[in-house]
């Protein structure tokens, strides 16, 4: 967090375009693939090699720097850049004073009380007055605290899953994801503090300056990259006599699209279909005779 930022990425900062916007993100790790997809998905143009400290898209008045995901807060509450991608964990841990703007739905992880396996530990209450090794101090003290158990809070910076195994804790806190760091280490959760996803956040100023426009044009087009993972298009061909009670199991986003085939009384009907009521409209089509049911992803959805 307090790391100041490198020489070279200062001097490279003053041959930016002070107009155009500036978006930090995670130069290596967890988040960093998913992240240059999701941008490129958005329709974003820009190099992006190992070595670089930024890059300029071609198509879009952006600048994407690329730091530690540490720094990205103060980078953004400090008006260096205009706006951050990072995990939701680093906010709720240093809660900088910035706009969270968008959920960005990948990077899913937990921040998991765990203990060794032959723990004698059932639940959180048995940890009273025990000693907790974490990365993150300030939502572990919160989280204890809350729940009125006293324990000995100690901050570690990185493999704190190895603390139990070192006598240095009885129990740590830590991001999981599949649990498989935890399983190789001869851990079990207890009990998870809260859940993350990435996330966009802003500088306040940016979002009254000048750079209002240009900001409200680029989170367009990454909701319709988020909304497009929602929905599904959907094409099919159903007897005519039961449109009426197709168009109530999809209502559409207004009302779906429906077409006349070759053969008559058939129509071909085209529409969205939520992603989490995927299945089950699907089986509810097909029940009242939708048949050749074609299925597409969307790649971005102007609502
Ligand atoms: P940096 O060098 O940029 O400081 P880091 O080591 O702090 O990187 P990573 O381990 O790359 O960070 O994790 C970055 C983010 O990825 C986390 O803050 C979290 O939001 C997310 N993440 C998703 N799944 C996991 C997981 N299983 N463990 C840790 N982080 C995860
Ligand atoms: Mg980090």
């Amino acid at each position: 967090m307090n790391t100041p930022p490198q020489a070279g990425f200062l001097m490279n900062m003053d041959t930016l375009n002070t107009n155009n916007l500036k978006l930090a993100i995670q130069k290596q790790g967890r988040l960093t693939e998913e992240t240059l997809e999701f941008l490129r998905k958005s329709g974003l143009e820009f190099e992006s090699y190992k070595q670089r400290l930024f890059s300029s898209c071609r198509n879009f008045p952006l600048e994407i720097l690329y730091v530690r995901d540490d720094d990205i807060p103060n980078y953004v509450a400090s008006g260096t850049v205009d706006l951050g991608i990072l995990g939701q964990n680093v906010l709720n841990e240093e809660r900088p004073k910035v706009k969270k703007l968008l959920n960005l739905r990948y990077g899913f992880c937990s921040l998991t009380v765990a203990v060794p396996k032959e723990s004698d530990v059932k639940d959180i209450n048995d940890l009273k007055g025990q000693t907790i090794a974490t990365s993150y101090p300030e939502s572990t003290k919160k989280f204890f605290s809350e729940n009125n158990i006293p324990v000995v809070v100690v901050s570690i910076s990185g493999s704190v899953e190895i603390t139990p195994a070192l006598g240095v804790a009885q129990g740590i806190v830590d991001l999981t994801s599949t649990g498989s760091t935890l399983a190789l280490n001869d851990l079990r959760a207890l009990t998870k503090i809260y859940e993350s996803e990435s996330v966009l956040i802003a500088n306040e100023q940016t979002l009254v300056n000048g750079k209002k426009d240009l900001l409200e044009k680029l989170v367009t087009r990454f909701k319709g990259v988020l909304s497009a993972k929602d929905y599904k298009y959907v094409m099919m061909n159903i007897p005519e006599d039961v449109v009426p009670k197709i168009k109530k199991i999809i209502p559409g986003l207004k009302s779906p699209t429906i077409s006349p085939l070759a053969s008559a009384g058939w129509v071909s009907v085209q529409t969205v279909i939520k992603e989490d009521v995927f299945w089950e409209t699907i089986e509810r089509l097909k029940k009242v005779g939708a048949t050749g049911i074609i299925v597409l992803p969307i790649e971005k959805m102007i609502i």
